[in-house]
């Protein structure tokens, strides 16, 4: 494997008083998306079930963006991410890891074999780390319809990934794919996996039940169990709540279930110091705000190592360059103090060689302390009211894919999905943010015809 980046993450580890570390960092990866059909050898104009039939010219040995990801493109990036930081304290996976293809393409015995495949790479070159792996609505078959029950699939990956599971995990992972620990068996941290696929409008099993596989109410005992012992506790989860940045309108919860996860988070606040999540593909985050508009949490949607061009109606070239991230955060208090996402420019390692590059750091980026609540809203509104960091904040967005410019839509799209998780706000902050937007236009226009100046126009 080809790779030339070397970090010096070490230099921003701190020290206390005690000699202890006190910044510590982990991985963050999503939506590897295998496609093991991928292969160049074959005579159709595509060389992937993935792209769907859509001629792919361009392909080459890392992937194209018509399709998911070949397993050189896998293996590059799991390489990467030992080269990078071989070491993490933990890993975050959240999931997604069949292709984009028609169930009949498919089947729960694929299903089963991608998921063992991208489980052993992980176990192969971080054989001491623990993951927290998540469920992906692609990880299941039929696609998105997770049950709220036990079920074989359940059952088979939970031995898959039994290494990385406390014995109690093990029990609701199987009856409904979430769990909680402990973090890394250390008093006062937690983390929540949940499985968030319950809750997608895609799934028709769980359409019509009020709490599917219990999990709204396990949740809120853990939490305030927690709260109870002062823990801290970080989220982890595949289909986030809220809208999709690239489609105006689009959210993946159902209403009743983005209500109550909104009241989840906002009950909870104190003791949930992030959110990780995937999904999207893309590189954005999500901003929650108590009822007195103060920032109370945010959660972090990292882009997915597949480059695959979303073929959802609407969404104008939404492909991404291939993307991970590295979390660093306080030990003690598991504040996230910053993150480092690496990408590949596919386009250029198709052409010479695997050049898995620093994209940016946040803290660099948008000039913050840190990536507390507070901070991502000082973020936010430099994204919403400066167009440097909107186009910045963009490009980051597609991970260097899509350079176009993001205009006025583009911009209240983006604000908006960030700004509002809830259903009703965000339809105002549409409304609100899409007139300010056109106010200046209005007014010079008014402006205008006011000094006699419309003839030049
Ligand atoms: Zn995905
Ligand atoms: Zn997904």
């Amino acid at each position: 494997m080809d790779f030339i980046w070397k970090v010096t993450l070490l230099s921003v580890f701190t020290v206390s008083g005690q000699g202890k570390v006190l910044t510590g960092s982990f991985w963050h990866i999503t939506d590897l998306h295998w496609d093991p059909t991928y292969s160049l050898n074959g005579n159709s104009a595509s060389v992937c079930n993935s792209s769907g039939n859509r001629p792919t010219p361009d392909a080459g040995k890392f992937g194209d963006y018509l399709c998911d990801s070949p397993w050189d493109l896998i293996n590059s990036s799991m390489h990467a991410m030992r080269d990078i930081l071989p070491d993490p304290d933990f890993i975050i996976w959240t999931g997604d890891d069949t292709p984009h293809v028609p169930n009949e393409d498919l089947g729960e015995e694929a299903v089963l074999r991608i998921i063992g495949n991208l489980t052993q790479i992980i176990k192969e070159l971080f054989p001491s780390t623990k993951v927290y792996s998540a469920l992906g609505n692609h990880d299941y078959h039929p696609k998105s319809q997770l049950p709220p029950e036990q079920n074989s699939i359940y059952e088979q990956i939970q031995k898959q990934w039994e290494s990385w599971l406390d014995p109690a995990s093990r029990d609701t992972f199987k009856k409904g794919g979430y769990y909680t620990e402990k973090l890394l068996n250390q008093t006062g941290l937690r983390v929540l996996v949940l499985n968030t696929n319950l809750y997608y409008d895609q799934n028709k099993i769980t359409e019509n039940i009020n709490d599917p596989a219990d999990q709204f109410r396990w949740a809120d005992q853990v939490l305030s169990e927690a709260a109870k012992n002062m823990e801290k506790v970080y989220i982890v989860g595949h289909v986030p709540p809220g809208f999709f940045e690239k489609k105006r309108h689009k959210p993946w919860f159902r209403p009743q279930f983005n209500k109550h996860y909104l009241e989840l988070i906002q009950k909870h606040h104190d003791i949930i110091i992030g959110q990780f999540f995937g999904h999207h593909h893309t590189d954005s985050f999500r901003l929650f705000y108590d009822k007195a508009g103060i920032p109370i949490s945010a959660m972090f949607l990292t882009p997915g190592v597949t480059p695959w061009k979303t073929t959802l109606p609407g969404v104008d070239d939404g492909a991404n360059n291939p993307g991970i991230r590295v979390f660093e955060y306080d030990e003690k208090t598991l504040l996230v103090k910053d993150m480092i996402t690496y990408y590949l420019n596919l386009t250029h390692a198709n052409i010479a060689r695997a050049r898995w590059e620093k994209e940016y750091r946040l803290t660099e980026a948008f000039g913050v302390p840190d990536a507390s609540p507070a901070s991502m809203h000082h973020v936010l509104e430099q994204i919403a009211g400066d167009n440097c960091y909107l186009q910045k904040y963009y490009d980051f967005n597609s991970v260097n894919y899509d350079r176009t410019a993001c205009g006025a839509d583009c911009r209240v799209d983006h604000v908006c999905a960030m700004r509002e998780v809830d259903f009703d706000a965000y339809e105002l902050c549409v409304v609100k943010e899409g007139a300010s937007s056109a106010a200046p236009a209005l007014l010079t226009v008014a402006l205008a015809a006011t000094l006699g100046m419309w003839a030049s126009y």
